[in-house]
């Protein structure tokens, strides 16, 4: 628990929240703020900050829950669709640093963006700079 973490508050009863699922490591509630319908954040019970923070067993259960809650979320709603995202780091727009993946139901029509709208301006990039990226990252990976 980080004392000043409100997702950590809302794990531990002190802050209200919708709560809609719920498991030993796992808790999902509606967001505060909706973007629509249904907006659900899906958070492991303990607190880390990123993504890349999580132990594996806890991403898996993590995602896990999402899997399970998305088609519960969009029967709930009448829902079309869902983007289903993190904003993983402040650069990328989070501000809540306890891992949170949000799941926005998506409507025929609605006036929304696909999650390729997240990105800044686009680069130009040559062949050889993709290569050179793909190989840093595979080699990242060991
Ligand atoms: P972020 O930008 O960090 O990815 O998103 C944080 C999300 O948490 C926002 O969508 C915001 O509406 C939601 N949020 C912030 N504070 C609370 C709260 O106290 N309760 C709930 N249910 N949602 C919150
Ligand atoms: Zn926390």
């Amino acid at each position: 628990m980080s004392e000043d973490c409100i997702f950590c508050q809302i794990v531990d009863g002190e802050i209200p929240a919708r709560t809609v699922y719920e498991d030993e490591s796992v808790t999902a509630f509606l967001d505060a703020n909706p973007l629509s319908a249904g907006h659900t954040l899906v958070i492991p019970r303990d607190h880390h900050a990123r993504l890349a923070d999580l132990p594996a067993d806890l991403a898996a259960d993590l995602f896990g829950a999402i899997h399970r809650l998305g088609p519960a979320i969009e029967s709930a709603v009448d829902a079309d669709a869902a983007n289903v995202g993190f904003n993983d780091g402040e650069a990328a727009g989070q501000e809540v640093p306890h891992v949170h993946g949000h799941i926005v139901p998506r409507f025929e029509g609605d006036g929304g963006a696909p999650i390729h709208a997240v990105g800044g301006d686009r680069p130009d990039l040559s062949d050889e700079e993709l290569d050179g990226i793909a190989e840093d990252v595979a080699s990242n990976l060991g």
